[in-house]
């Protein structure tokens, strides 16, 4: 019994193994499934935050570009209506026009002049109030000087506002090449055109500029050919704009920055803003987390990038996902360990009660000795019978064949019913299966009554028995219900036996919605009312040294809860009545 119980412990204790194993897997694949999502839920917010700002500033920017544009447009408008434009008419059109766009920075009006109309256009300028006027270019090392000598100039010449900008009055556009080229993509193609970036000639801040161009012909509409258009140009319409001031929202968050690119511009030269940053070109951007807008405006394309470095802070970044990964791992160890130490409880706790279990069937088997030893008597005592008979029969050299037969007929059902009732007692004896098994408690009563019933009638007690005509299961083990009818029969005999008056037991089986009933009703003067709470604790008896092991309720009890049951006693006129309630399988 020892090795089986140790077997039986080594399975338990394999299954608690198992189940702690798959806890612990179970819960860290959902930590990593939970923090993993956490932690793509958490980008995704960030990313929609940026893209939203994002979206905002483009839409802003755009708003303001198209402002200018609309701005150096009406210039245009004002040398269609009128062959010349004066100093003082530019003026007042142009005052209005900034009052308006507040983000540029000028407006200008830039004349194409030839080599040959050099001096007569400087010397006019001079006498109309510019008194140092020339036209200028900035030198190698960036000091501004007379322009050289060229077939063409484009000098800025009339500009609003003028205060702050007199040091771009004169500057010619033509003295850059890559200015010169915008200047003749506008002329070619007599459409707006942004130049690359260029540090401001009235730039006292840290931001670079831009200009956009619009070409005006002599003609008020657009030439039909290129050759056309370069013969008829007359000068153009410039607007001068801080790419700061078309920023102004962005955002100032030490975490995010802005970029804005024209990638047109050549490599290294990308960058429009922020100025002075170490990064150059769009392909300098190492931070993974930006949003790139592309806009195509003035012939040239940009690049607006929304740039976040939280997501470059690995630790940051991944913090509260690697906290939950933590905490869930955490609580996943704990449950599973808690989990195991349970089961293993319980497995003690099971193995300790098949012990008792099987203890005390042990000490009902004790008990049943006189009533099996009666039992047995009987076949034996009709086999002694016929076997002497026999032989007498035979001494005296009468017996027939016939006769012997028939008493030999008689020995062999004799030993049939001996071999009954010890097969009984054996299977009693053994331990209970572990799988459950549909039994019907009629044959458990009866098989429990065939085993008690000469004790019984032996104390002269009356048996009545009530059972249902419905084929009623439940579901456990045969043996160990046996056992459990076998306690309550004992308990009644105790019970009847001290008391003096009538002697029955009455045995019922039957179902209710509740399940399958089976009661046990005595007329042994009943259970004490203070006792009764108590009756059920292991090792509790009022019986006699020797009598009562006080174990015979308390495992009924354990059993018929093991099988999902109840087990219940109360008093009745006369006596005591143990009840027990199983669920019905059919
Ligand atoms: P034991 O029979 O060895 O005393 P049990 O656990 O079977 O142990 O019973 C505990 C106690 O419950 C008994 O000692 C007795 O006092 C009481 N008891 C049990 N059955 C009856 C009954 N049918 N009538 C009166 N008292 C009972």
């Amino acid at each position: 019994m020892i090795k089986r119980l140790n077997f039986l412990s080594q399975i338990m204790s394999y299954r608690a193994n198992l189940i702690f194993a798959i806890i612990i897997i179970l819960g860290l694949l959902l930590s990593c499934i939970s923090s993993y999502m956490l932690y793509n839920n958490e980008i995704e917010r960030k990313f929609s935050e940026l893209s939203q700002s994002a979206k905002f500033d483009n839409i802003i920017m755009k708003h303001t570009l198209e402002n200018t544009i609309e701005a150096v447009r009406s210039i245009t408008k004002l040398y269609g209506a009128s062959d010349y434009v004066s100093r003082m008419e530019f003026k007042r059109f142009s005052s209005v026009e900034i009052l308006y766009q507040k983000n540029i920075q000028a407006v200008s009006w830039v004349p194409r002049v030839n080599f040959s109309q050099r001096k007569r256009f400087e010397a006019t300028a001079r006498s109309d109030g510019l008194v140092n006027f020339s036209i200028t270019e900035k030198s190698k090392v960036g000091v501004i000087v007379n322009a050289d000598q060229r077939d063409e100039y484009y000098p800025v010449f009339y500009i609003y506002p003028s205060k702050g900008n007199e040091a771009a009055i004169g500057f010619d556009l033509a003295s850059n090449p890559s200015r010169l080229a915008t200047l003749n993509k506008a002329r070619d193609t007599g459409e707006l055109q942004f130049t690359p970036r260029l540090t401001l000639i009235q730039e006292a801040g840290n931001s670079y500029g831009i200009l956009v161009v619009l070409p005006i012909y002599n003609d008020i509409n657009i030439p039909k050919s290129i050759t056309d258009r370069q013969d008829e140009i007359k000068g153009f319409a410039t607007g001068v704009l801080r790419i700061s001031d078309i920023l102004l929202n962005r955002s100032k968050d030490a975490n995010s920055k802005s970029y804005v690119f024209d990638l047109s511009a050549n490599k290294g030269q990308q960058v429009l803003f922020p100025k002075g940053s170490d990064i150059q070109d769009l392909t300098d951007i190492r931070l993974e987390a930006c949003i790139k807008t592309a806009i195509e405006i003035g012939g040239r394309t940009w690049i607006s990038a929304h740039c976040d470095k939280r997501y470059f802070n690995l630790l940051k970044r991944h913090l509260t996902s690697v906290i939950v990964f933590l905490a869930l791992s955490i609580i996943t160890v704990i449950v599973a360990f808690y989990l195991r130490y349970a089961i293993q409880q319980e497995n003690e706790r099971k193995e300790a009660s098949a012990q008792i279990i099987q203890a005390s069937k042990l000490a009902t088997l004790g008990e049943m000795a006189t009533s099996v030893a009666h039992e047995l008597n009987q076949p034996l005592n009709v086999i002694r019978m016929a076997a002497g008979n026999s032989r007498r029969m035979i001494s005296k050299g009468t017996a027939t064949c016939e006769y012997l037969n028939a008493k030999l007929e008689r020995i062999e059902e004799q030993t049939a019913r001996a071999a009954v009732i010890i097969d009984h007692m054996r299977m009693f004896g053994r331990e209970a299966k572990e799988e459950v098994e549909p039994i019907n408690p009629r044959v458990v009563v009866t098989n429990a009554l065939g085993l008690m019933g000469e004790q019984l009638r032996l104390a002269d007690i009356e048996i009545v028995t009530e059972f249902s005509e419905d084929c009623l299961l439940i579901l456990g083990h045969s043996i160990q219900m046996e056992q459990v009818i076998l306690n309550l029969l004992t308990n009644a005999l105790d019970a009847i036996a001290e008391s003096e008056g009538e002697k029955k037991i009455t045995l019922r089986v039957f179902k209710d919605d509740k399940g399958v009933h089976i009661t046990a009703e005595d007329t042994g003067s009943g259970i004490p009312e203070d006792l009764l709470p108590r009756i059920f604790e292991p090792f509790y008896t009022t019986k006699e040294m020797g009598k009562g092991t006080g174990l015979g309720l308390s495992v009924s009890y354990g059993i018929i809860n093991d099988m999902n049951g109840t087990l219940v006693a109360d008093n009745i006129d006369g006596g005591a009545r143990f009840t027990i309630t199983l669920p019905r399988v059919s």
